[in-house]
């Protein structure tokens, strides 16, 4: 049987460490570290991925606060009150919800937020430093996601042959990036990739950030390999499926990551790790 990765134990992990880093922070009198949270509307993704942030922070220790903006808000008063919050000394990162609303450029906000309270890492220095290889900035949270589970499960990257499929700007490619920073060698795939199936089965270690449900079944898996499964998709009767046929997939790979219970779990800690990370810098 395959090892099941379940992001619950990650977090465990992380969240005791981070508890552990601000009851420091705080013995030496140091401001709890605030996360801004951004939104325009009520969009219902939006507002789940909220409620878990907040409680998650909560149990942390971690302070939030939220900017709720009116869905039909004009962009100039949008990005006047955006302004506003990433000057604000209290606030040490922020999280925007994107995309915002059909009357607000988003790559206006990507570019006017601070990168260094950009703890989701959308801005453009936040996404060079990645593709430099330089760790001082911050990862999108679900790329970094994916390296903290193989971490956790003692998984070296080293010379090791991953496989990463989607090249998405907020998880393929910079992904990508992180696993290389590791030293693995990464094979980057897309929908015009020839042959996929036999080239993830080169893999030690295979990436799904596809977005289609279920995609990946035995037939892209080698015997043994580590697979992570960052996809999330919602069927009409609102189940939710990853990108891998994990049912099929259970018993031939090494190790697998669930859905739900897999990345997506650990997304929300590593947000509050880069909170943390911004506190420290001296904000
Ligand atoms: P995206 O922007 O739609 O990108 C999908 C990528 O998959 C593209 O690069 C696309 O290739 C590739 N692709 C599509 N069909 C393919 C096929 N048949 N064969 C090979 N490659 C194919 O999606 P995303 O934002 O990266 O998200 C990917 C998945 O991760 C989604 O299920 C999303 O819900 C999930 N997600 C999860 C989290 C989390 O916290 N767990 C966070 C973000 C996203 P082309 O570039 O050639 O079009």
């Amino acid at each position: 049987m395959s090892v099941i990765l379940k992001g619950a134990d990650v977090v465990k992990e992380m969240n005791e460490a981070m508890m552990a880093e601000l009851a420091l922070r705080t013995a030496d009198g140091l401001a709890v570290p605030k996360l801004a949270i951004v939104r325009v509307g009520e969009r219902p993704d939006d507002l789940a991925y909220e409620r878990g942030a907040v409680k998650r922070f909560a149990n942390i220790g971690l302070r939030t606060e939220l900017y709720a903006f009116a869905a039909e808000i004009s962009q100039e008063d949008f990005l006047a009150a955006f302004r506003q919050i990433n000057a604000d000394p209290d606030v040490h990162g922020i999280l925007v919800f994107r995309p915002l609303a059909p009357q607000i450029d988003d790559r206006l906000v990507i570019e006017a937020i601070d990168p260094a309270k950009d703890v989701d890492g959308i801005s453009p220095v936040n996404m060079a430093k990645i593709f430099a290889g330089d760790d001082s900035g911050f990862a999108p949270c679900t790329a970094a996601a994916v390296v903290a589970i193989l971490d956790h499960a003692g998984i070296s990257l080293k010379g090791k042959r991953v496989a990463v499929v989607g090249r998405s700007l907020v998880v393929g490619k910079p992904l990508s990036m992180l696993l290389l920073a590791r030293d693995a060698t990464v094979t980057l795939c897309h929908s015009k990739t020839l042959d996929l199936p036999a080239v993830c089965r080169e893999a030690d270690i295979l990436v799904a950030c596809v977005g289609k449900a279920k995609m990946l079944g035995v037939e892209y898996v080698r015997p043994g390999a580590v697979v992570i499964d960052v996809g999330i998709n919602v069927d009409e009767e609102g189940n939710l499926w990853g990108d891998v046929d994990f049912t099929a997939v259970e018993g031939i790979a090494g190790a697998v990551t669930p859905v739900p219970g897999g990345v997506g779990t650990v997304t929300t800690s590593i947000l509050a790790r880069q909170l943390m990370k911004a506190a420290a810098k001296g904000r």
